[in-house]
Protein backbone atom coordinates (compact mmCIF):
# COMPACT_ATOMS: atom_id res chain seq x y z
CA UNK A 1 0.00 0.00 0.00
CA UNK A 2 1.80 2.99 -0.46
CA UNK A 3 1.11 6.68 0.88
CA UNK A 4 -0.20 8.86 -1.77
CA UNK A 5 -3.65 9.79 -3.48
CA UNK A 6 -4.36 11.76 -6.69
CA UNK A 7 -6.88 13.54 -6.28
CA UNK A 8 -8.85 15.59 -9.39
CA UNK A 9 -11.22 18.57 -9.74
CA UNK A 10 -13.39 18.26 -12.65
CA UNK A 11 -14.29 22.27 -12.88
CA UNK A 12 -16.29 24.01 -15.99
CA UNK A 13 -12.95 25.94 -16.06
CA UNK A 14 -10.27 23.59 -14.91
CA UNK A 15 -9.37 20.42 -14.58
CA UNK A 16 -6.90 20.04 -11.66
CA UNK A 17 -4.92 17.28 -10.35
CA UNK A 18 -2.68 16.90 -6.94
CA UNK A 19 -0.44 13.82 -5.74
CA UNK A 20 -1.50 14.43 -2.00
CA UNK A 21 -0.33 12.47 1.03
CA UNK A 22 -1.98 11.15 3.74
CA UNK A 23 -1.70 14.04 5.98
CA UNK A 24 -3.48 15.99 3.08
CA UNK A 25 -0.54 17.72 1.57
CA UNK A 26 0.03 18.84 -1.93
CA UNK A 27 3.38 17.53 -3.25
CA UNK A 28 2.98 17.81 -6.72
CA UNK A 29 -0.14 19.79 -8.97
CA UNK A 30 -1.13 19.70 -12.59
CA UNK A 31 -3.62 21.87 -14.28
CA UNK A 32 -5.11 21.88 -17.50
CA UNK A 33 -8.49 23.81 -18.98
CA UNK A 34 -11.61 21.71 -19.20
CA UNK A 35 -13.10 20.89 -22.67
CA UNK A 36 -16.30 21.74 -21.32
CA UNK A 37 -18.32 21.59 -24.32
CA UNK A 38 -17.20 18.19 -25.21
CA UNK A 39 -18.25 14.42 -24.14
CA UNK A 40 -18.19 12.45 -21.66
CA UNK A 41 -15.83 10.45 -23.47
CA UNK A 42 -13.37 13.98 -24.42
CA UNK A 43 -13.51 14.96 -21.03
CA UNK A 44 -12.95 11.22 -19.31
CA UNK A 45 -9.46 11.23 -22.03
CA UNK A 46 -8.61 14.33 -20.38
CA UNK A 47 -9.23 13.05 -17.03
CA UNK A 48 -7.24 9.68 -17.84
CA UNK A 49 -4.26 12.02 -19.76
CA UNK A 50 -3.78 14.23 -16.36
CA UNK A 51 -3.66 11.23 -14.52
CA UNK A 52 -1.10 9.66 -16.68
CA UNK A 53 0.99 13.48 -16.88
CA UNK A 54 0.68 14.12 -13.25
CA UNK A 55 2.37 10.14 -12.51
CA UNK A 56 4.99 10.70 -14.95
CA UNK A 57 5.97 14.09 -13.93
CA UNK A 58 6.03 13.43 -9.88
CA UNK A 59 8.95 12.27 -8.25
CA UNK A 60 6.10 9.21 -6.19
CA UNK A 61 6.62 6.39 -8.10
CA UNK A 62 2.43 5.05 -9.38
CA UNK A 63 3.01 1.60 -6.94
CA UNK A 64 3.15 3.99 -4.12
CA UNK A 65 -0.16 6.00 -5.01
CA UNK A 66 -3.07 4.12 -3.21
CA UNK A 67 -6.00 5.13 -5.72
CA UNK A 68 -8.09 7.95 -7.40
CA UNK A 69 -10.65 10.52 -5.39
CA UNK A 70 -12.35 12.22 -8.21
CA UNK A 71 -14.51 15.19 -7.35
CA UNK A 72 -17.06 16.29 -10.38
CA UNK A 73 -19.53 18.76 -11.08
CA UNK A 74 -23.15 17.75 -10.91
CA UNK A 75 -25.50 14.46 -9.45
CA UNK A 76 -23.74 11.77 -8.58
CA UNK A 77 -25.93 8.49 -8.66
CA UNK A 78 -26.77 6.46 -5.17
CA UNK A 79 -23.99 3.84 -5.72
CA UNK A 80 -21.34 6.96 -6.10
CA UNK A 81 -20.44 5.64 -9.54
CA UNK A 82 -22.04 7.79 -12.10
CA UNK A 83 -22.64 10.86 -13.14
CA UNK A 84 -26.01 11.58 -13.70
CA UNK A 85 -26.76 15.15 -14.63
CA UNK A 86 -24.13 17.95 -14.72
CA UNK A 87 -26.06 21.66 -15.16
CA UNK A 88 -22.34 23.59 -16.19
CA UNK A 89 -20.98 20.59 -18.07
CA UNK A 90 -23.97 19.81 -20.20
CA UNK A 91 -22.49 16.64 -21.88
CA UNK A 92 -21.00 15.22 -18.97
CA UNK A 93 -23.27 12.34 -17.74
CA UNK A 94 -24.22 9.19 -17.57
CA UNK A 95 -21.05 7.90 -17.25
CA UNK A 96 -20.04 5.12 -14.86
CA UNK A 97 -16.81 6.94 -14.57
CA UNK A 98 -15.71 5.25 -11.10
CA UNK A 99 -15.65 2.00 -12.52
CA UNK A 100 -13.78 3.38 -15.85
CA UNK A 101 -10.82 4.89 -13.63
CA UNK A 102 -10.39 2.23 -11.25
CA UNK A 103 -10.29 -0.55 -14.68
CA UNK A 104 -7.82 1.80 -16.47
CA UNK A 105 -4.98 2.29 -13.90
CA UNK A 106 -5.86 -0.85 -11.71
CA UNK A 107 -6.47 1.84 -8.39
CA UNK A 108 -9.22 1.90 -6.31
CA UNK A 109 -11.47 5.33 -7.07
CA UNK A 110 -13.89 7.15 -5.63
CA UNK A 111 -16.18 9.58 -7.40
CA UNK A 112 -17.65 12.43 -5.02
CA UNK A 113 -19.77 15.71 -5.84
CA UNK A 114 -17.00 18.43 -5.58
CA UNK A 115 -18.21 20.55 -3.62
CA UNK A 116 -18.83 17.85 -1.27
CA UNK A 117 -15.23 17.34 -1.61
CA UNK A 118 -13.96 20.32 -1.25
CA UNK A 119 -16.10 20.51 1.91
CA UNK A 120 -14.40 17.49 3.09
CA UNK A 121 -11.00 19.41 2.17
CA UNK A 122 -11.89 21.95 4.66
CA UNK A 123 -13.14 19.45 7.63
CA UNK A 124 -10.27 17.51 7.13
CA UNK A 125 -6.97 19.84 7.21
CA UNK A 126 -8.85 23.04 6.38
CA UNK A 127 -10.67 25.71 8.41
CA UNK A 128 -13.14 23.31 9.34
CA UNK A 129 -10.73 21.14 11.45
CA UNK A 130 -12.32 20.41 14.54
CA UNK A 131 -15.61 21.37 13.30
CA UNK A 132 -18.12 18.42 13.26
CA UNK A 133 -20.95 20.07 11.45
CA UNK A 134 -20.29 22.34 8.87
CA UNK A 135 -21.97 23.79 5.43
CA UNK A 136 -19.86 24.61 2.82
CA UNK A 137 -21.13 27.18 -0.35
CA UNK A 138 -18.32 27.15 -3.20
CA UNK A 139 -18.97 30.44 -5.03
CA UNK A 140 -18.01 29.79 -8.95
CA UNK A 141 -19.94 29.45 -12.44
CA UNK A 142 -22.62 28.15 -10.05
CA UNK A 143 -23.00 27.32 -6.41
CA UNK A 144 -22.00 24.64 -4.86
CA UNK A 145 -23.26 23.13 -0.85
CA UNK A 146 -21.54 20.58 0.85
CA UNK A 147 -22.58 19.27 4.39
CA UNK A 148 -21.02 17.50 6.98
CA UNK A 149 -23.38 16.37 9.94
CA UNK A 150 -21.45 14.51 13.23
CA UNK A 151 -17.94 14.28 11.21
CA UNK A 152 -19.60 12.78 8.19
CA UNK A 153 -20.93 14.25 4.98
CA UNK A 154 -24.17 14.39 4.06
CA UNK A 155 -25.07 12.66 1.55
CA UNK A 156 -28.78 11.91 1.44
CA UNK A 157 -31.20 9.36 0.51
CA UNK A 158 -30.36 9.34 -2.81
CA UNK A 159 -26.84 11.21 -2.76
CA UNK A 160 -27.89 14.39 -3.94
CA UNK A 161 -28.34 15.95 -0.99
CA UNK A 162 -26.58 20.16 -0.41
CA UNK A 163 -27.86 21.44 -4.02
CA UNK A 164 -27.74 24.74 -2.04
CA UNK A 165 -27.31 26.37 -4.91
CA UNK A 166 -30.60 25.81 -6.15
CA UNK A 167 -32.17 26.75 -3.10
CA UNK A 168 -35.07 29.23 -3.99
CA UNK A 169 -34.85 32.70 -2.13
CA UNK A 170 -37.05 34.14 -4.71
CA UNK A 171 -40.06 32.91 -5.82
CA UNK A 172 -40.39 33.87 -9.79
CA UNK A 173 -37.22 34.77 -10.26
CA UNK A 174 -34.90 34.94 -12.64
CA UNK A 175 -34.51 31.39 -14.70
CA UNK A 176 -31.82 28.96 -13.25
CA UNK A 177 -30.07 26.42 -15.46
CA UNK A 178 -32.15 23.71 -13.58
CA UNK A 179 -35.20 24.82 -14.74
CA UNK A 180 -36.55 26.47 -11.38
CA UNK A 181 -36.90 30.15 -10.90
CA UNK A 182 -35.31 32.29 -8.21
CA UNK A 183 -32.41 30.12 -7.02
CA UNK A 184 -29.48 31.44 -4.97
CA UNK A 185 -27.20 30.43 -7.66
CA UNK A 186 -29.55 32.99 -10.31
CA UNK A 187 -27.92 35.85 -7.89
CA UNK A 188 -24.89 35.21 -6.02
CA UNK A 189 -22.41 32.90 -8.12
CA UNK A 190 -20.03 34.87 -9.87
CA UNK A 191 -22.49 34.33 -12.95
CA UNK A 192 -25.45 35.73 -11.26
CA UNK A 193 -23.25 38.53 -9.87
CA UNK A 194 -22.30 39.47 -13.35
CA UNK A 195 -25.30 39.57 -15.41
CA UNK A 196 -26.51 41.64 -12.14
CA UNK A 197 -23.34 43.80 -13.00
CA UNK A 198 -24.55 44.15 -16.76
CA UNK A 199 -28.08 45.03 -16.60
CA UNK A 200 -26.96 47.96 -13.51
CA UNK A 201 -25.05 48.63 -16.43
CA UNK A 202 -27.48 48.77 -19.29
CA UNK A 203 -29.91 50.56 -17.01
CA UNK A 204 -27.56 53.43 -17.07
CA UNK A 205 -25.36 52.83 -13.59
CA UNK A 206 -22.13 53.76 -14.29
CA UNK A 207 -18.66 52.34 -13.43
CA UNK A 208 -15.29 51.89 -14.24
CA UNK A 209 -15.86 48.76 -15.48
CA UNK A 210 -17.34 49.29 -19.47
CA UNK A 211 -20.27 46.95 -20.93
CA UNK A 212 -18.76 44.15 -22.79
CA UNK A 213 -18.79 40.20 -23.13
CA UNK A 214 -16.04 39.84 -21.23
CA UNK A 215 -16.80 40.97 -17.65
CA UNK A 216 -16.04 38.78 -14.77
CA UNK A 217 -16.71 38.57 -10.83
CA UNK A 218 -12.82 39.32 -10.55
CA UNK A 219 -13.16 42.72 -12.59
CA UNK A 220 -16.21 43.69 -10.35
CA UNK A 221 -14.11 42.52 -7.23
CA UNK A 222 -11.21 44.60 -8.19
CA UNK A 223 -13.80 47.39 -8.99
CA UNK A 224 -15.14 47.60 -5.55
CA UNK A 225 -12.14 47.31 -3.86
CA UNK A 226 -10.54 50.55 -6.01
CA UNK A 227 -14.13 52.23 -4.55
CA UNK A 228 -16.17 51.76 -7.74
CA UNK A 229 -19.76 52.75 -6.49
CA UNK A 230 -21.73 50.26 -8.90
CA UNK A 231 -19.09 47.43 -8.14
CA UNK A 232 -19.73 48.30 -4.63
CA UNK A 233 -23.53 48.36 -4.76
CA UNK A 234 -23.57 44.42 -7.13
CA UNK A 235 -21.22 43.27 -4.51
CA UNK A 236 -23.18 44.28 -1.65
CA UNK A 237 -26.74 43.04 -2.91
CA UNK A 238 -24.83 39.57 -3.49
CA UNK A 239 -23.57 39.48 0.17
CA UNK A 240 -27.13 40.22 0.92
CA UNK A 241 -28.85 37.08 -1.05
CA UNK A 242 -26.35 35.10 0.06
CA UNK A 243 -26.83 36.42 3.45
CA UNK A 244 -30.91 35.12 2.92
CA UNK A 245 -29.53 31.46 1.78
CA UNK A 246 -27.04 31.31 4.96
CA UNK A 247 -30.04 32.17 7.13
CA UNK A 248 -32.20 29.37 5.56
CA UNK A 249 -29.34 27.07 6.22
CA UNK A 250 -29.19 27.92 9.78
CA UNK A 251 -32.70 27.54 10.67
CA UNK A 252 -32.77 24.30 9.16
CA UNK A 253 -29.35 23.14 10.38
CA UNK A 254 -27.86 25.38 13.19
CA UNK A 255 -24.59 24.08 11.93
CA UNK A 256 -20.87 25.29 13.93
CA UNK A 257 -19.54 26.86 10.60
CA UNK A 258 -20.72 27.83 7.74
CA UNK A 259 -17.48 27.57 5.02
CA UNK A 260 -17.72 30.18 1.80
CA UNK A 261 -15.33 29.49 -1.03
CA UNK A 262 -14.27 30.32 -4.38
CA UNK A 263 -12.94 33.21 -6.26
CA UNK A 264 -15.76 35.77 -5.23
CA UNK A 265 -14.27 35.41 -1.26
CA UNK A 266 -11.33 38.03 -2.65
CA UNK A 267 -13.71 40.60 -1.94
CA UNK A 268 -13.35 39.89 2.08
CA UNK A 269 -15.05 42.30 4.24
CA UNK A 270 -16.63 43.92 0.78
CA UNK A 271 -18.91 40.13 1.04
CA UNK A 272 -19.03 39.37 4.32
CA UNK A 273 -20.17 42.54 5.99
CA UNK A 274 -23.82 42.33 4.22
CA UNK A 275 -23.91 38.65 4.71
CA UNK A 276 -23.27 39.45 8.69
CA UNK A 277 -26.06 41.83 8.77
CA UNK A 278 -28.71 40.22 7.01
CA UNK A 279 -28.27 36.82 9.10
CA UNK A 280 -28.03 39.33 12.57
CA UNK A 281 -31.47 41.08 10.99
CA UNK A 282 -33.00 37.83 9.53
CA UNK A 283 -31.97 34.86 11.83
CA UNK A 284 -33.04 33.74 14.82
CA UNK A 285 -30.68 34.73 17.19
CA UNK A 286 -30.18 30.94 18.69
CA UNK A 287 -29.88 30.04 15.18
CA UNK A 288 -26.36 32.06 14.21
CA UNK A 289 -24.67 33.11 17.62
CA UNK A 290 -22.80 29.67 17.58
CA UNK A 291 -22.24 28.83 14.01
CA UNK A 292 -19.03 30.44 12.56
CA UNK A 293 -19.33 32.27 8.90
CA UNK A 294 -15.83 31.90 7.29
CA UNK A 295 -13.93 32.33 4.13
CA UNK A 296 -12.49 28.58 3.21
CA UNK A 297 -8.69 28.17 3.60
CA UNK A 298 -7.81 25.84 1.59
CA UNK A 299 -9.04 27.84 -1.44
CA UNK A 300 -8.64 26.40 -4.94
CA UNK A 301 -6.95 23.52 -2.82
CA UNK A 302 -9.66 22.26 -1.55
CA UNK A 303 -11.22 19.89 -4.46
CA UNK A 304 -8.21 18.46 -4.90
CA UNK A 305 -7.32 17.97 -1.53
CA UNK A 306 -11.08 16.96 -0.61
CA UNK A 307 -11.16 14.32 -3.32
CA UNK A 308 -8.08 12.52 -2.37
CA UNK A 309 -9.27 12.64 2.02
CA UNK A 310 -12.69 10.73 0.40
CA UNK A 311 -10.93 8.32 -1.13
CA UNK A 312 -8.58 7.45 2.53
CA UNK A 313 -12.26 7.77 4.33
CA UNK A 314 -13.90 5.37 2.17
CA UNK A 315 -10.56 2.96 2.41
CA UNK A 316 -10.84 3.74 6.36
CA UNK A 317 -7.06 4.84 6.10
CA UNK A 318 -7.74 7.41 8.61
CA UNK A 319 -11.02 8.19 11.08
ZN1 LIG B 1 -31.49 26.22 -9.84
Amino acid sequence: MGNYVIGIDLGGTNLKAGIVDTDGKILHRLSIKTNSHANSQAISDQIFSLIDEIIQSSPVKESDVIGVGLGSPGLVDKKGETILFSPNLPRWRNIPIKRIVAERFSKPCVLENDANAAAWGEKWVGVGKGASSLVMLTLGTGIGGGIIIDNKLWRGANNVAAEIGHMVIQVDGPQCNCGNRGCVEVYASATGMVRRFREALKSGALSSVKISDEITAKMINDAALQGDRTSLAIMEETGRYLGIALINIMHVLNPEMIVLAGGMIDSGELLMNPIRQVVRQGAFEASYKDTNIVFSKLGNDAGIIGAAGCLLTELEIFA
